[in-house]
This record gives C-alpha cells, sequence and structure tokens, in this order.
C-alpha cells in the first residue's frame, strides 16, 4: 500500500466540546500525519458546495445547517493507505454501529453529528482537500 493523502474535517459538534486534539491523538497513534490544519467556519455556500453531492437526499439542509453550526478544523492527513486508514478510524456513519474504539463510537452524539468527516475515495479526497487548501500549505 503507497503512501496516501485523504482529506478530514472535524466537524462542529466535536469542536463544540473541545475534542480536537483528543481525534488528532487518534490519528497520529494510528500512524496518520497531519500534514495542514485549520480552524475555520464554513459559510452556508461553501457547506452546500462541498455537500453537493448529498443535495437530493433528506438530511442535506440540515446537514448544512449543522456543518455551519460553528467552527471546524479541517486538514490532510498522510499515511500508509491514508483514505480507507481514516474511513477505518472514523468507524460507521451512524455511531450506533460504529465499532469499538473508532472515533465516532467514541465521541459522536448522532448521525448527524458524527464528529468527522473523511473522503472515501482518493480522486474525492484531492478534489476536497483541493476546495479548502493551497499546495503549499500542505506540508509532507
Ligand atoms: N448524514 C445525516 N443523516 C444520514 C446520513 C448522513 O445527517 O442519514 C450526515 C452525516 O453527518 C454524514 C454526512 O451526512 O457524515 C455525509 O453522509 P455520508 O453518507 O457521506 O457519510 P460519511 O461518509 O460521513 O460516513
Ligand atoms: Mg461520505
Amino acid at each position: 500500500m503507497a503512501i496516501e493523502r485523504t482529506f478530514s474535517i472535524i466537524k462542529p459538534d466535536a469542536t463544540r466540546r473541545n475534542l480536537t486534539g483528543a481525534i488528532n491523538a487518534v490519528f497520529e497513534s494510528n500512524g496518520l500525519r497531519i500534514v495542514a490544519q485549520k480552524r475555520l467556519w464554513m459559510s452556508v455556500a461553501q457547506a452546500k458546495k462541498f455537500y453537493e453531492v448529498h443535495a437530493a437526499r433528506p438530511f442535506y439542509n440540515d446537514l448544512v445547517e449543522f456543518m455551519v453550526s460553528g467552527p471546524v478544523v479541517v486538514q490532510v492527513l498522510e499515511g500508509e493507505g491514508a483514505v480507507a486508514k481514516n474511513r477505518d478510524l472514523m468507524g460507521a456513519t451512524n455511531p450506533a454501529n460504529a465499532a469499538e474504539g473508532t472515533i465516532r463510537k467514541l465521541f459522536a452524539e448522532s448521525i448527524e453529528a458524527n464528529s468527522v468527516h473523511g473522503s472515501d475515495s482518493a480522486e474525492n479526497a484531492a478534489v476536497e482537500m483541493a476546495y479548502f487548501f493551497a499546495g503549499t500549505e500542505i506540508v509532507g
């Protein structure tokens, strides 16, 4: 498996509860390096565009409202098989179904307020990290 990069967001439910460091510790203790990171408050337009793929889903408007309800931390994570590794560390979308020890099992409040976003493919990772970071801001 090659060294990859993936895009991650620590969501507003987690920043509100001061969990940025606890979540980053899960990444770092499992072989993912944080090679870019910044805290920001998304605009409605930014959140709508980011989750455009879900625009037809019933949860879309609530999801956008949640994602702009507080600051987020956007990140690029680097490591062996980073895309799949991060998805494993995150756990299932619904924390009720998430495996023991995963970020969502440990920290998520609900299927919506589930603490983290992670890219689901290398292709989407490239698009998503370019949406929030200039190439010069990603330092491996
Ligand atoms: N989501 C939701 N209700 C649902 C499914 C998803 O509120 O029934 C939210 C949740 O915050 C999730 C995000 O929409 O993380 C994107 O959904 P996706 O299916 O891509 O899940 P993920 O890839 O984040 O596990
Ligand atoms: Mg997804």
